[in-house]
């Protein structure tokens, strides 16, 4: 057997331990009962440490190291492998044991403390903990290491290579097309969406969720749909990526909106090229990545004209009590309605990257040390007014209302608008790839923009950067312009603006 081959079925057999545990904790969130939580805890950190164990175990050193000398072409399948293994094992050998156990007790704390300054609406009751958490994190970045600003060695984790003197100018840029745009809208005529809040009946929500995922392309045979009030996508392997949705009986979008994004997610993993399966090129490339498949779907899909032109009807004859009655042209505005709001995950389009933004302002300014955790919630209140116009009436419904700081997540929420971004860039390089794209969604066809996404993102797994895949598959760097255009278009003709 080559050396190659060893460390593969080596790497492989951590592959399967990493599997192990995705599963395990996929049924915490979906099938567990409730008294098994302590046991499960334990049975997920058992596997974690021997994941750790192995890979800064002695073997993986001597495998990376006698590889090295192989000299594999840097582009090669092989020598992006070994240069990911390295990255993973490198970043799994940064951080010191006892960092790593004082950090995830001072989370868990965290995350009891931000659970009930949440439920009695008092953040004094949070801040203590908070502190600990960003000084927790400011020595994390320091062990990580970083260039110019500690948030880069946060944000690397979730995105690598995006740094903050990227994401400052393509955000503000955001930013301020954005408020613009919502003056517009704000000054039009608003929309009713009423009938979005009618009683949907949740077997047949069920039965359009399944319909649409089959009919845009997610595979039953490698994957299962489950409800969970959170819903997410586990791959626990490219031939096993489950998806979850919620079924609210008021609000069917979030059951079938949700449903779409989490199949653009099961789209990508299912896609992964079947020679990287149990290597370190086995998995998507970063959190942007992915959003970008998710809210491609949901949104250039789910939300478009054309996507409903085509299913309308069918959605009307498994909901006839309520859309009969309701013509497409008044339907497709109700599901495109724009209203700045408090609660980031229920945001429309045009508002959830502001929420995005302000949290990435804030995150900065707590890890520079411009802004101390006391005067959070004065400063999220300010940014909330100032861009989208209104002011959370308590901190319940604004700065306690995200569970990622409490569990020491810094770095991570850009990933949402940086998918968003990327998702407008990568259609309108599919639509030039295929021409017909919009024009097939009309007929209910979805091959020829999965095949384009298959070839060019989901397929490389790992072995590009994200920065790579976006300029391979778009013939440009990433850029807010495709997206702040696309926004404007979209909503201006929704909201019947010249
Ligand atoms: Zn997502």
């Amino acid at each position: 057997m080559s050396k190659l081959a060893e460390f593969k079925a080596f790497y492989g057999r951590i592959e399967d331990l990493k599997q192990s545990s995705s599963l395990l904790s996929w049924d915490q969130n979906v099938y567990m009962p409730e008294g098994a939580h302590e046991t499960r805890a334990q049975q997920l950190a058992t596997l974690n440490s021997v994941i750790h164990e192995l890979m800064t175990s002695n073997r993986m050193k001597d495998f990376l190291a006698a590889l090295s000398k192989e000299n594999f072409a840097e582009e090669s399948d092989e020598g992006r492998l070994l240069a990911r293994a390295s990255r993973n094992v490198e970043q799994a050998s940064k951080l010191p044991a006892e960092f790593v156990e004082t950090l995830t007790l001072q989370r868990s704390r965290a995350v009891s403390t931000w659970l009930k300054a949440r439920a009695q609406n008092n953040f004094k009751l949070f801040e203590e903990d908070l502190t600990k958490i960003f000084d927790l994190v400011r020595q994390q970045a320091d062990y990580l290491g970083y260039d110019s600003h500690p948030y880069d060695a946060l944000h690397d984790q979730y995105e690598m290579g995006s740094t903050v003197a990227e994401l400052k100018p393509m955000f503000a840029e955001l930013r301020e097309e954005t408020v613009k745009l919502l003056k517009v809208l704000g000054e039009a005529k608003q929309i009713d969406n009423g009938l979005m809040h009618q009683a949907y009946s949740i077997d047949r929500q069920r039965e359009v969720s399944e319909d649409v995922a089959r009919l845009i392309g997610y595979d039953f045979q490698h994957g299962r749909l489950d409800p969970t009030v959170h819903p997410f996508a586990q791959d626990i392997s490219k031939y096993d990526v489950r998806i979850t949705t919620k079924y609210m009986e008021n609000w069917f979008a979030s059951s079938f909106f949700g449903t779409i994004h989490e199949v653009g997610h099961a789209l990508y993993e299912q896609g992964i090229a079947d020679k990287y399966h149990r290597t370190p090129l086995g998995t998507a490339v970063s959190l942007g990545v992915h959003e970008s498949q998710s809210r491609l779907y949901e949104n250039m899909v789910g939300r478009s004209q054309s996507f409903w032109q085509g299913y309308y009807p069918s959605l009307q004859k498994h909901f006839p009590e309520n859309l009969a009655e309701v013509s497409l042209a008044d339907f497709y505005r109700a599901i495109n309605k724009v209203e700045p709001s408090l609660i980031r995950i229920e945001a429309d389009e045009v508002t959830y990257n502001m929420h995005i933004l302000v949290r990435f302002e804030l995150e900065l300014a707590l890890l520079e040390g411009n802004l101390k955790v006391a005067d959070l919630p004065e400063a999220w209140n300010e940014k909330y007014q100032r861009y989208l116009g209104i002011t959370p009436p308590n901190d319940a419904q604004g700065c306690l209302q995200d569970v990622h700081w409490s569990e020491g997540i810094i770095g991570y929420f850009p990933t949402y608008t940086l998918g968003n971004l990327m998702s407008v860039q990568l259609f309108e390089a599919a639509q030039r790839a295929y021409p017909n794209i919009v024009e097939d969604m009309k007929k209910g066809e979805f091959d020829n923009l999965l095949g384009w996404l298959r070839e060019t993102i989901h397929q490389h797994g790992s072995k590009y950067t994200p920065a790579e895949l976006v300029t391979k598959a778009t013939g440009q760097a990433l850029t807010a312009k495709p997206y702040i255009q696309y926004l404007n278009q979209k909503f201006k003709s929704v909201y019947g603006i010249q």
